[in-house]
């Protein structure tokens, strides 16, 4: 096989061209600010899709993050439950506020926070007041175990849906299970604004708050007034419109997500490795990135340390490893599953809660699990070439 002449992504931007047409128009009408129609729209557009009340555009989805970090109360010092593997973003946003997240496995059925570990989370520390759930690559996590445990112990759940947007928990789209939700528009999104996110709420308090401190905490008054601290957070008018631009597509992207997974799952099924799952009863991902798990008994030896990996290849088995580099070498982007937030040094003086005190679920999944190329441009017969480097490495 030769390698591929363009790049297969990982999970790149699929542009349709009503981007541009909103583009131009701001730039015509001079709004090239962070004030604007595009901003206005998309604020309308996706409150109505996710059935949120309120929303406010920002910069990105860690900046929606942070916001939605405040707007719970937390300070110094609190506690924060956090889901413990996904990008650093959701944990950072916990950490800018000097609080301390408690990280919480995962569990196997969606690869997101175990609400087994997270009931006893609150056994050990009873005063936490949130909750802060990952619904990761595009899966939501179990919200009715999640949300009843929270509610049991008066605290809050936060939404990081910025892997999720458009997937849906028992016919309600995800990003309006927490009290405060957050969407990110980030480049390699299910659709993008090249950057930004915004924050979700039913909550009008909240919403209002979240806008002034999202424009430096401005006072109204005749000149700059402050009586709080703000930042500058709003989302581009420019930006806006490619999210504009991008949002009668999320659906026709979801549909091509879903068709890579299934051809992925149907050209592996003889293989020993299983697919990110979820419960189709429940849930009904965006597929924004497939995944693969590998078995047990089919993975070579496999050591990393904290920046380096090495394997001995071995007949019939294989590794994460092998199997991104050998994808590497044929030009196409997989990637490891996100490394656990309890392993990473940054976050070593925090704890970490797993259901039983000693099974360590998401260290397994990062051992065994990649991401596989998922962009929506690939075609079949490009997939096809993937499936088939993938299944070599188990010769
Ligand atoms: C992408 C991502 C974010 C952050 O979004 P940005 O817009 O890049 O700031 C937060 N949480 C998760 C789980 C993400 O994947």
């Amino acid at each position: 096989m030769e390698p591929f002449e363009k790049r297969v992504w990982l999970s790149s931007p699929t542009m349709h061209g009503d981007e541009m047409k909103y583009i131009k128009e701001a730039y015509e009408a001079n709004w090239v600010s962070t004030e604007g129609e595009n901003l206005s729209e998309i604020e309308r557009l996706i409150c109505e899709k996710v059935g949120s009340r309120y929303a406010v555009p920002l910069s990105c989805g860690t900046a929606a993050l942070h916001l939605a970090i405040k707007l719970a109360g937390i300070k110094q010092g609190d506690n924060v439950f956090c889901s413990d593997m996904t990008f650093a973003a959701t944990v950072n946003s916990i950490v800018y506020e000097k609080a301390n997240p408690i990280f919480i496995d995962t569990e196997y059925d969606t690869w997101n926070m175990d609400p087994v570990a997270l009931e006893k989370a609150f056994e050990l520390y009873p005063d936490t007041k949130v909750v802060l759930v990952v619904n990761l690559y595009g899966t939501p996590a179990k919200y009715d175990e999640i949300c009843a445990i929270a509610h049991k112990h008066n605290a809050i759940v936060i939404e990081d849906a910025a892997e999720s947007f458009g997937a849906k928990y028992k016919g309600r789209q995800t990003g309006r299970f927490g009290k405060y939700n957050v969407l990110s528009f980030n480049g390699n999104k299910i659709i993008t604004g090249s950057s930004g996110g915004m924050i979700l709420t039913d909550d009008e308090e909240g919403i209002n708050k979240a806008r002034k401190w999202s424009t430096q905490s401005r006072e109204i008054a005749p000149w700059y007034q402050h009586n709080e601290i703000g930042y500058n957070y709003r989302m581009s008018n420019i930006i806006a419109g490619i999210v504009r631009g991008q949002l009668p597509y999320l659906e026709k992207h979801i549909d091509r997500k879903k068709e890579i997974y299934n051809r992925y799952r149907e050209g592996f099924k003889d293989l020993p490795v299983t697919m990110n799952p979820y419960d189709a009863n429940t849930m009904e991902p965006n597929f924004w990135l497939s995944c693969m798990l590998i078995d047990e008994n089919a993975m070579c030896e496999q050591v990393r340390t904290d920046t380096q990996t090495s394997y001995v290849a071995e007949s019939g088995k294989t590794c994460p490893d092998e199997i991104l580099e050998t994808l590497e070498k044929y030009n196409a982007e997989g990637r490891p599953i996100w490394k656990p937030m309890h392993l990473q040094p940054v976050n070593k003086e925090y704890t970490f809660i797993t259901k039983d005190g000693k099974t360590d679920v998401g260290a397994d999944i990062f051992n065994r699990g990649l991401c596989l190329p998922s962009d929506n441009k690939m075609t079949l017969e490009e997939q096809d070439k993937i499936i088939e480097i993938v299944r070599s490495c188990f010769e």
